[in-house]
């Protein structure tokens, strides 16, 4: 192990979904500890993500993508490749969240959007990322979960089955390449406070209701959520594959 295994110097990562949110605090975590940080996304905030990283002295690059397609996530990974020689490790984060509605009200097409983008979008990000780090060596990637890809949440069954699918990619890949120097492991986030949960905590209905079931009293800031990722990333998880990693304030240890 290097003295400090939170030193990314000279290490390339592929963030999905780091506009806003998780994935934007978790690339300005790692550009911070050294890292080149490629991001793809389908927003193009994601070039003030760059923007701050540029402005620390780190390097950068946005490729606009969209996760639920093949052909664009292939452009992405080789454009991180093409750019800084390899990809070290991946963080697959990009999601949407589907309207909360009891299971029998919930669209075919929100489903389908969910899972497209939630699952699928996991799916092809690890396939071409896994081709890239065979070529190179090897690999960490985290992809990120929910706490309902562990348990269900009430009002959410299309996200609840991607995120319980993620898990399960995230297992399958981990025994599938764990004799490459490919480790793969999710992040099981509790509630965080970004764009993708602003309209449950802006209603002080609702934030109330969410509270009383969070031990903390509190939602997570994004930033809570990087601490896990690098550390996942990094040669102090050298032993550890396929496994999920709840950050979620103790929500579910009752
Ligand atoms: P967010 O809305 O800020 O971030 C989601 C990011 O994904 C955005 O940058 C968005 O542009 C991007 N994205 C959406 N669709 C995409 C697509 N088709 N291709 C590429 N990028 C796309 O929300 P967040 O809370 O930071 O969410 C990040 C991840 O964390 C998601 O996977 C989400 O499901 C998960 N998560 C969030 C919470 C929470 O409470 N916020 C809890 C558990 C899990």
């Amino acid at each position: 192990m290097t003295t400090n295994p939170f030193d990314y110097a000279g290490k390339t990562v592929l963030i999905t979904g780091a506009a806003t949110g998780i994935g934007r605090a978790t690339a300005l975590a790692f550009a911070s500890n050294g890292a080149n940080v490629v991001i793809g996304d389908v927003d193009s905030r994601a070039n003030d993500t760059v923007k701050a990283i540029e402005e620390q002295g780190g390097g950068a690059l946005f490729v606009e993508t969209d996760v639920s397609s093949a052909a664009s996530v292939e452009a992405l990974v080789a454009a991180a490749v093409k750019r800084f020689g390899k990809i070290d490790a991946a963080f697959n984060n990009a999601g949407v969240l589907p309207p909360t509605a009891p299971f029998a009200e919930q669209s075919e097409a929100d489903f389908d959007r969910v899972l497209n983008v939630d699952l699928k979008g996991v799916f092809l990000c690890m396939k071409f990322q896994i081709q890239a780090m065979l070529q190179s060596g090897g690999g960490a990637i985290v992809n990120t979960a929910s706490v309902a890809g562990v348990v269900a949440d009430p009002g959410m069954a299309p996200y609840v089955a991607a995120k319980h699918g993620v898990v399960g990619l995230t297992r399958a890949a981990a025994l599938d390449y764990a004799r490459e120097g490919i480790r793969v492991n999710a992040l099981a986030p509790g509630l965080v406070t970004s764009p993708m949960t602003e309209r449950w905590l802006n209603d002080p209905a609702f934030k109330q209701a969410l509270m009383n079931n969070s031990p903390m009293g509190r939602p997570a800031q994004p930033e809570e959520m990087s601490g896990m990722v690098m550390f996942l990333c990094s040669p102090a998880a050298s032993f550890i594959t396929g496994q999920v990693f709840l950050v979620d304030g103790g929500q579910t240890a009752h």
